[in-house]
């Protein structure tokens, strides 16, 4: 039997706040390690939401892949070179919010 990742959802998230703050949208996901921080929006919401839920399920196997901490100065070192738009790891993930396989290892707790 496979082990399938478990990934935690946070509601009302002051960093995601800050997120949606920085990036002019109402709502906003941001990953830390195996946990997805929600703004504005729920887990229902979210969970039904499937491209969006796909894109951060992507980041959050890219945190896997390349430990948490690396993968924060990573991402944070993209944005600033490249800007937020084409960050590798965002065009990555916009790539994966069609992947109908993405889910299937994971679930959410
Ligand atoms: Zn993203």
């Amino acid at each position: 039997m496979e082990m399938k990742m478990k990934i935690r959802i946070k509601e009302k998230s002051f960093i995601a706040r800050l997120a949606a703050y920085r990036l002019k949208s109402k709502k906003a996901a941001i990953v830390i390690g195996k946990t997805i921080y929600l703004h504005n929006t729920n887990r229902e919401e979210f969970l039904a939401n499937r491209k969006w839920l796909r894109h951060e399920v992507a980041h959050v196997k890219q945190a896997h892949k390349k430990g948490k901490i690396r993968f924060i100065l990573s991402y944070l070192m993209e944005s600033f070179n490249m800007g937020y738009k084409y960050n590798r790891y965002e065009r990555e993930a916009r790539k994966k919010e069609t992947d109908l396989h993405i889910l299937e290892d994971v679930e959410f707790i």
